[in-house]
């Protein structure tokens, strides 16, 4: 569509998990909607971000356990040939197919994309380079984020990468220095290692995954060190020289006060991510920015009637399904005061029924109420565990490591939080999540039979432990 002077009940700026999710249920609630796109459709997600990068991790899993399950029945393994370019086909080609797929849908659901850079030049009015204005009964914001850039290490992407440029590159370093132990940098980290990359990660907390619990964390801390990655945590990164022959030195400061220096053919800096809320004619609106992040009300409203912000733009945690949920919160409700549509079921996103996870070797998942908080706010708790090495399946596959951990009412057994780590953690943790979102009890889950051997088995366990009768340990 290249057309002056459109109109819409709905048009929404972005066309990431946030964006194309919330313009799709407004098409299927009868609105009549465009949504519009400077880059690919998809955003972040489908594009720089989960799914490129669950692509190698998948890859990367494969080449490091297929070698040393060939290398334990004897076989002799020759890597002559290896090329990390068409690993990083594949998982250019798993992107590009659901960004089109998302074309498809968006097609399928009568969404009229238009492509430009749009800026707002009204509450009811949005201008989109090379197409016009637009005019719209309410307007969708959900424009993403980018990598935070931090003074002194700026991204050339050559020899100092985004998550963008490290998505991007499609031959290998020799060495690698990762700063940021999250979720970026650990699964960075774990694919390089599995593709014999000399990984050194540098962490600013005192340890990896500093948002996660920390006996779980410490779990996938122990299986990096044994797979040869350096994680030098509590170390502040001082200053990057870059090298006229190529290549970074690091100079980092450790716990003990000491400088350090190291040095690496490449630097991948994942320390954060900033909203993208310039240039978008917010403050001239009146939205006041807090730490560049649009407030929002209930169903996603901002400050200003009829303009919402969904995904990565607000201040709720930078997740491609937190960015969906509240698309669609926020299209029903666009819907429920133009059509008449019932109110969406919730208001907002709960912080405490959102999935975290992380894809590395072990994965870790987690939601709800974590010990340390449960212990520091003197919230009554009891906390569960059950081991991976207690469950046939995990002995059978060889993936013995890990751990599902609980956080319940002592009193009602409520399910509270929840961590697993190891094999499998980022698809059991939902079955943990449902049973906290629907109120069940730790025997709901304990007396549920459970097929054997499966790793879902250690659910069905580690509620069985918080009730005193686990039965494999
Ligand atoms: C390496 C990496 C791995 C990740 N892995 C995961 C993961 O495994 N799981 C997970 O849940 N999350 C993951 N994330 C986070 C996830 O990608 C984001 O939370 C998600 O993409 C946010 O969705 P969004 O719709 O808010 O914005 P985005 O996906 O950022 O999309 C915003 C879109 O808006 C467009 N846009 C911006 N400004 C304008 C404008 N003015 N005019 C027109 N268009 C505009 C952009 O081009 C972009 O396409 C990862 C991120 C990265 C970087």
């Amino acid at each position: 569509v290249s057309v002056s002077d459109l109109s819409y009940d709905l048009v929404v700026v972005g066309a990431g998990p946030g964006g194309y999710v919330a313009a799709i249920r407004a098409s299927q609630l009868g609105l009549k909607t465009a949504v519009i796109e400077r880059g690919e459709l998809g955003g972040v997600c489908l594009n720089i971000g989960c799914i490129p990068s669950k692509a190698l991790i998948h890859s990367a899993s494969l080449f490091r356990e297929g070698r040393a399950a060939l290398e334990a029945a004897g076989a002799r393994v020759d890597l002559s040939g290896f090329d990390y370019g068409k690993v990083w086909q594949l998982s250019r080609k798993a992107a590009d197919r659901l960004s089109k797929g998302v074309g498809f849908l968006l097609k399928k659901n009568a969404v009229d994309v238009l492509k430009g850079e749009a800026r707002l030049d009204g509450a009811r009015s949005v201008d989109v380079a090379g197409v016009g204005r637009i005019e719209a009964k309410a307007i969708i914001l959900a424009t993403g984020s980018r990598p935070k850039v931090v003074p002194g290490f700026e991204f050339d992407e050559k020899t100092v990468l985004s998550s963008t440029g490290f998505l991007l590159s499609q031959d290998l370093p020799k060495r690698l220095i990762v700063l940021g132990a999250g979720a970026i940098g650990m699964e960075t980290a774990f694919v390089m290692n599995a593709f014999g990359v000399e990984v050194r990660v540098v962490e600013l907390m005192d340890r990896v995954l500093p948002l996660e619990d920390a006996e779980s964390a410490a779990i996938v801390a122990k299986e990096f060190s044994r797979r040869g990655i350096a994680v030098a945590a509590g170390t502040r990164a001082l200053r990057l020289e870059r090298m006229p022959e190529g290549g970074v030195r690091l100079v980092t400061v450790s716990p003990g006060g000491s400088e350090e220096a190291m040095e690496a053919d490449r630097l991948l800096v994942a320390v954060g991510r900033s909203p993208n809320t310039q240039n978008l004619g917010l403050e001239e609106l009146g939205i006041r920015l807090e730490r560049g992040f649009v407030p929002v009300g209930d169903w996603q409203e901002s400050q200003v009637s009829g303009i919402y912000a969904i995904g990565d733009i607000v201040a709720t945690p930078l997740l491609a399904h937190v960015a969906s949920k509240e698309g669609e919160i926020a299209a029903e409700r666009v819907a429920q005061l133009l059509r008449g549509a019932p109110e969406p079921r919730e208001k907002g996103v709960d912080p405490l029924l959102v999935p975290n996870a992380v894809y590395c070797e072990p994965e870790l998942a987690s939601f709800g109420l974590q010990e340390a908080r449960a212990q520091a706010e003197g919230i009554a708790h009891g906390v569960a565990r059950f081991p991976y090495r207690g469950v046939g399946k995990a002995v059978a596959t060889e993936r013995r490591d890990g751990q599902a951990k609980i956080v319940f009412d002592p009193e009602s057994h409520a399910i509270l939080g929840a961590t697993v780590v190891g094999a499998g953690a980022t698809e059991l943790v939902h079955e943990l999540l449902l049973a906290s979102r629907a109120e069940l009890r730790l025997e709901d889950l304990a007396d549920m039979i459970h097929a054997h051997p499966t790793l879902s088995e250690l659910v069905m366990e580690s509620a069985r432990a918080g009730l005193g009768r686990a039965i494999h340990i």
